[in-house]
């Protein structure tokens, strides 16, 4: 008789796991490390998933894994309506100075708060609710092809795929789409076009659908996550902003997968110099404790009166405790730049490896915020297919890699910021045994 692994011992207790979770891999991890996971077994994975861009600084990284023993030693809950506590107070001042365009935590002489809560979605209405209550207006125009989360607000806001807004209507009203501008299917390989097409868009919409002066809030993605890894061209959030500012609508710019130096600079927003109103950020805040939050003026955030937003759990001190470790360890070990780097040998290698296959039509990206699409080059017909043979022969190779874009037609890179070139160089060897056995 077969004598079960370890892993299948535990595996059988699966059954009552909810079967909602979409399943990349049936490891049962034990720990990790940097940029790698071991199963129970023992067996390591190269992890270029990073939990899907919240692990910036590795896995279980010493020196927040030990602010957050010490926290949970001294209190773990501390409820912002009757306590205050030492790690929240220090990520409320520190916090704010990440603002884009902050010298200090002020913008033009502006000082910056921040609103904590827990995770991407419940951050995105926050930022909503926030632009609706200060300039009450009713309306919001998002992105076709963006995604903010699965609450029921947040699902309102989100068109990467069907299947997080199907059979859940009806959903919050007073949203419109516009088209993202993505260079290669809107713009038919122009960022410039793409670009024109949106802003176009949004002209049409001002005059057909939707006043300007109904709308509360652009709400953004600076690079499309789940939509596909999708860089529009860096003249598209100040753009945003010039028409944002002619009609007194508050620009939100999603961070919640690009932040906390994902892209090669702290906020993907910083690249394009654009000053944003609000910003949401979940994810990489504090390495993997379930963490949210917004960034605005403080002035905007006063519109929230006592009570009128908040949380049981928004800025739970051992969470914090992670964030402010996660903010010493991006700036003591450098990861910002070390994501423009690595992201760079990335981008450029994952070119050299895949880029000459037929059916790739982009490798793209920004920092370690990398992608390959597959699709039909003359029609663009996606090719998840492909995607799919990817993360497989990478799994067989012991390289952890999930998907994007609407079709599962784009494998998507994410690693930790702490990445190495020889893990770089290590993942690239994988892509390329794994892409010379591809069909076309
Ligand atoms: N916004 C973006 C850009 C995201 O990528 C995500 C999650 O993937 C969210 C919002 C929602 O975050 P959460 O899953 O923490 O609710």
């Amino acid at each position: 008789m077969k004598t079960m692994t370890d892993s299948e011992r535990w595996l059988e207790r699966r059954d009552g796991v909810a079967p909602v979770w979409a399943r990349y891999t049936d490891l049962v991890v034990e720990r990790g490390e940097g940029s790698w996971i071991e199963t129970i077994e023992g067996q390591r994975y190269l992890d270029y998933t990073s939990g899907i861009g919240v692990i910036n600084t590795g896995h279980a990284h010493p020196r927040v894994a030990a602010a957050i023993a010490e926290q949970a030693g001294k209190v773990i809950h501390a409820q912002q309506n009757i306590l205050f506590h030492k790690p929240g107070l220090e990520l409320h001042e520190r916090l704010p100075r990440y603002f884009p365009g902050a010298v200090g935590d002020a913008v033009g002489g502006e000082r910056m708060g921040l609103f904590l809560s827990n995770s991407g979605a419940e951050a995105i209405e926050a930022s909503v609710k926030l632009a609706k209550i200060a300039t009450r207006r009713p309306l919001v125009v998002a992105f076709r092809g963006g995604f903010h989360g699965r609450t029921h607000g947040a699902m309102a806001l989100t068109s990467s795929n069907v299947k997080y807004r199907g059979h859940f209507e009806p959903l919050p009203g007073g949203v419109h789409f516009v088209p993202f501008p993505d260079p290669l299917r809107l713009g038919g390989g122009s960022a410039d076009a793409a670009l024109a097409t949106t802003m176009a868009a949004i002209d049409e919409l001002f005059a057909t659908l939707a006043p300007p002066d109904d709308i509360a809030a652009f709400l953004v993605e600076p690079i499309l996550g789940e939509g596909g890894y999708i860089v529009p061209s860096d003249a598209f959030l100040p753009a945003l902003r010039a028409v944002a500012d002619r009609f007194a609508i508050q620009l939100i710019v999603d961070e919640v997968q690009t932040g906390f130096g994902r892209t090669g600079t702290f906020f993907a927003t910083d690249a394009t110099g654009t000053v944003p109103d609000i910003v949401v950020m979940a994810k990489g805040i504090a390495s993997g404790l379930p963490l949210s939050g917004i960034l605005a003026r403080r002035s905007l955030l006063a519109k929230f009166s006592p009570g009128t937003h908040g949380g049981t759990y928004g800025g739970n001190a051992v969470a914090c405790a992670a964030a402010v470790a996660t903010l010493d360890v991006i700036e003591d070990e450098q990861l910002v730049a070390n994501a423009a780097r690595q992201g760079e040998r990335l981008l450029a290698g994952l070119e050299q490896v895949a880029g000459d296959h037929p059916s790739v039509v982009e490798v793209r990206g920004r920092g370690l915020m990398v992608a390959i699409e597959f699709a039909d080059r003359r029609t663009l017909q996606p090719r998840p297919d492909l995607a799919k043979a990817v993360m497989a022969g990478a799994f067989e190779r012991r390289l952890l890699l999930i998907s994007c874009g609407t079709y599962g037609q784009v494998v998507r890179f994410i690693p930790p910021l702490v990445t190495t070139d020889d893990e770089v160089d290590l993942a690239l060897d994988t892509v390329r045994e794994v892409v010379a056995t591809l069909a076309e």
